[in-house]
């Protein structure tokens, strides 16, 4: 297949460029939030394992995965994902609710396996609500007693949500209640040996990654998360459902991405794949950001679909050279619209399951997706940067001195506290963009200033709709 590029405007590829070198930058600030996080993480194991009271979770590992591990975390140094990994019994089978994400999980046989406290009365399903109310529990006795290293600092268990199916917590100063610094994601996890029939195949990986390397997966466990189906009127099996799991898979997979071994493995060889999948997770929460309700239920696992489908069709290292940067994420960013605007994107791992089937992302939100995703090509990708991240470009005077109770009505973008300088983000007085105000002093005066793209007319975000 002959690869085609098609011109880019200058400015919008410098811009490309511009944000994904300020992602990296970001990736650095997350020194003393990892710390807080593996502190966390080791002494809750290794509560977990002298724990007496439930053996089931005295067995425990964690599964590293989720994007902190696999460095293409965004924004935010401050959420991180965490797999604890439980032992199960051999004797398990598993029957599949849907095309083939959800299942029961039954045992074959009686067990004398600590497991045998979770099951239904049947005595024989796994009861997924049951493992993760255990859990909630002993994350709470374990908070009873842990000292986070910095004593300014304390964790709390947030409210569970229905259809999640981790123990979140937040890292919250004591002094202030409600400010949330960092937030963690405990999702406890079977571990079973043969993957389900509606997934027996392994994803679709033999040209781009090699038959060896789908033997090699489809050799690892699958894993299964407490999650329950969507939906009213929830059969007995839907409330006590598992969501099979690939995110160890995806990392794997992330990591050794190239079709040749030596992809980035020096600097001659290095691609552009994992920079062209942050800015895209980087623009959809951009846009969740901007219109969270029209796009509710679009979240990053839709964008990380759509880049491994891109991989596998467009499988050659060449076609990803780093100076294609712009290129290829305009490419991606085009794929994403294209599933979109078929109203399909099969799951990576389970094929037959549709992220976009009406059901789950009505075609009222696709429609949405597709031309605000348009209207983003055409207005130069404004959203493709966090706001916090804006200062760097030129600021340009449009206005006048302003008063700190005029500034007052504006958003603090936060992050940007250098000495006494505070940004703040609030509409101008044409509605139709956005002024970004920079305040001088707690107290006093600043001046409206408009952050410009080098070599661009100025320009606010993308019109409400
Ligand atoms: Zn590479």
């Amino acid at each position: 297949m002959a690869e085609e590029f098609v011109p880019i405007p200058p400015d919008m590829a410098h811009w490309i460029k511009l944000s994904s070198k300020e992602l990296k930058i970001r990736q650095k600030d997350r020194c003393w939030a990892s710390e807080v996080v593996n502190d966390f993480r080791e002494n809750l194991l290794k509560f977990l394992k002298s724990s007496s009271d439930q053996p089931v979770f005295q067995s425990v590992e964690f599964l590293n995965t989720g994007s902190y591990f696999e460095k293409v975390k965004i924004h935010s140094p401050d959420e991180f994902d965490m797999m604890l990994k439980l032992q199960v019994p051999s004797c398990l089978c598993t029957t599949k609710l849907d095309p083939g994400l959800f299942y029961r999980i039954d045992l074959t046989r009686p067990t004398r396996h600590p497991i045998k406290d979770f099951l239904l009365e049947n005595n024989r399903t796994l009861s997924s609500s049951k493992i993760l109310t255990e859990m909630f529990r002993l994350i709470r006795k374990f908070l009873k007693t842990y000292r986070v290293p910095d004593r300014r600092c304390r964790w709390e268990v947030n409210k569970k949500k229905p259809n999640s199916p981790a123990v979140t917590l937040s890292l919250c100063r004591k002094e202030i209640s409600g400010e949330e610094l960092i937030s963690v994601d405990v999702v406890p996890a079977l571990e079973v040996q043969s993957w389900p029939l509606a997934v027996r195949n392994g994803p679709d990986v033999d040209n781009w990654l090699g038959k060896k390397l789908r033997q090699e997966i489809r050799s690892l466990p699958c894993y299964f998360v407490p999650k329950r189906q969507k939906g009213r009127k929830l059969g007995e099996d839907a409330k006590e459902s598992w969501r099979i799991s690939f995110s160890h898979i995806e990392k794997k997979i992330i990591k050794s991405h190239g079709n040749k071994k030596t992809c980035c493995e020096r600097r001659d060889t290095k691609c552009c794949r994992k920079q062209c999948l942050k800015l895209l997770k980087s623009l959809i929460e951009g846009l969740k950001r901007c219109f969270p309700k029209e796009l509710e239920d679009l979240c990053s696992y839709h964008g990380k679909t759509a880049f491994l489908h891109t991989l596998s069709a467009r499988f050659d290292d060449s076609s990803w050279a780093p100076q294609q940067l712009p290129a290829c994420f305009l490419h991606l960013v085009g794929a994403l619209q294209d599933h979109a605007e078929r109203g399909l994107l099969p799951h990576f791992f389970v094929p037959q399951c549709n992220l976009f089937a009406t059901s789950v992302f009505p075609r009222k939100a696709q429609v949405f997706l597709v031309n605000v995703l348009e209207e983003q090509k055409r207005e130069g990708l404004p959203l493709l940067k966090p706001p916090a991240l804006l200062p760097p470009l030129t600021p340009t005077t449009v206005g006048g001195e302003v008063n700190a109770g005029e500034l007052k009505t504006g958003r603090r973008a936060g992050g940007s506290r250098d000495e006494d300088v505070v940004v703040l983000f609030g509409s101008d007085k044409n509605g139709s963009g956005t002024a970004h105000v920079r305040c001088f002093g707690e107290e006093a005066s600043g001046e409206i200033v408009r952050l410009e793209l080098p070599g661009r007319r100025p320009r606010g975000g993308p019109k409400r709709r």
